[in-house]
């Protein structure tokens, strides 16, 4: 089955198609993202109303692109799948709209798709590992984005429950916040880590919120406090501010994996699959990894151009659910908060 996928969501536009007869990465046939980053760096920010109108000039064009680079027609197309929530309901609606009336007009089925869960499973659209093959349900998911930091049980593929979240910032928005502070253009998150490479270990020490209590939720909003008190009483410099940004690295990866192996250990798994921006960052990724081989197991991340937002991850998710039979409403509508709980289980060849 080959499905499009169209995310737009917040400030990515993102398109995609994934063949399902084909195998992990293979069956990405295309995949294009147009980034309205530099549309919202001067207001520091996402502004939603850009965000909507960005889609709407740019979703078509980019839907021609993906589909000339897979060598494909619409007709060639069997599903298609887009972003329903959560998300900026104006920014949503511009995805469902297009891909509602895509589907209308070629007759296709076509499925809303919880853009979390399109994290979520990015990491099985990969490569079976050789060793270990793709991972398989029940695993535990750490979700870390801009707007999310999720711990959840994955039962089944559809069936998720959440074992601890964030209760201020997320741990990207505390790392574009940290960046600002400092002085970096948003979204600063990756500079940030950028910047940490240089950085001295040591040289700052910054505290590990809410790990010496029990418990799976997390608070990112002191960290950034801190990180704020210690720039400004320091000399600003530019090495000041790389030991700075390596210590709050530090801080959230050390955080992040004390988290992760604690849920590990309460649901009784060794499998950990990482989503979400954050999972891009280069020394999570590593700590993770080796935290889980320790324990016999492993960490499964999708590559990094696929932890951010993308059309991929939506295309993928959605055959799943098309080819399990499941098809949303033909009325153009979104879910702008979304409780991922309360999905359907998603039932392998029950169409
Ligand atoms: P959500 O998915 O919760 O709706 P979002 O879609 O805005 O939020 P993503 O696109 O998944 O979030 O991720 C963007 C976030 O990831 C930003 O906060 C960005 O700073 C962060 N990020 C990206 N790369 C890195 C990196 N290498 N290190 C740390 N953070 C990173
Ligand atoms: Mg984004
Ligand atoms: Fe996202």
């Amino acid at each position: 089955m080959r499905v499009l996928g169209i995310e737009t969501s917040c400030d990515e536009t993102g398109v995609a198609v994934y063949d399902t007869g084909r195998a992990g990465a293979d069956g990405l046939l295309a995949h294009a993202v147009y980034s309205q980053i530099a549309l919202h760096a001067e207001y520091g920010g996402v502004v939603p109303e850009l965000a909507s109108r960005d889609h709407v000039r740019k979703l078509l064009p980019l839907i021609r692109q993906t589909l000339g680079e897979a060598g494909l027609g619409v007709d060639d197309l069997d599903g298609v799948a887009y972003t329903a929530g959560p998300g900026l309901v104006g920014a949503l609606l511009v995805g469902a709209g297009v891909a509602r009336s895509l589907a209308w007009a070629l007759d296709l089925p076509a499925v809303g798709v919880h853009h979390m869960e399109g994290h979520l499973l990015a990491p099985l659209m990969e490569d079976a590992d050789p060793v270990h093959g793709r991972p398989e349900p029940p695993f535990v998911a750490l979700l870390v984005s801009g707007g999310h930091t999720q711990l959840v049980a994955v039962d089944a593929i559809g069936s998720y429950r959440l074992l601890g979240e964030t209760l201020d910032d997320a741990a990207g928005e505390a790392f574009d916040k940290t960046a600002k502070l400092m002085g970096l253009p948003y979204p600063g998150g990756p500079q940030l880590a950028a910047l940490a490479e240089a950085g001295t270990p040591g040289r700052f020490g910054f505290p590990r919120p809410m790990t010496n209590r029990p418990g799976l939720d997390f608070s990112f909003s002191g960290l950034k406090t801190q990180v704020m008190l210690a720039w400004r009483d320091s000399d600003q410099s530019d090495a000041t501010r790389a030991d700075i940004a390596r210590a709050f690295e530090d801080a959230m990866v050390d955080t992040l994996a004390i988290k992760c192996e604690r849920a590990l250990d309460e649901a009784g798994c060794d499998t950990l699959v990482v989503a979400g921006g954050v999972g891009a960052n280069r020394r999570l990724r590593a700590r993770l990894q080796a935290m889980a081989a320790r324990r016999g197991g492993r960490a499964c991340f999708p590559r990094p151009a696929l932890c951010t937002d993308n059309g991929a991850m939506i295309a993928f998710a959605g055959a799943l659910r098309l080819e399990s039979g499941e098809r949303s409403p033909d009325a153009v509508h979104v879910t702008p908060r979304w409780d991922m709980a309360t999905l359907p289980e998603v039932r392998p060849g029950a169409a």
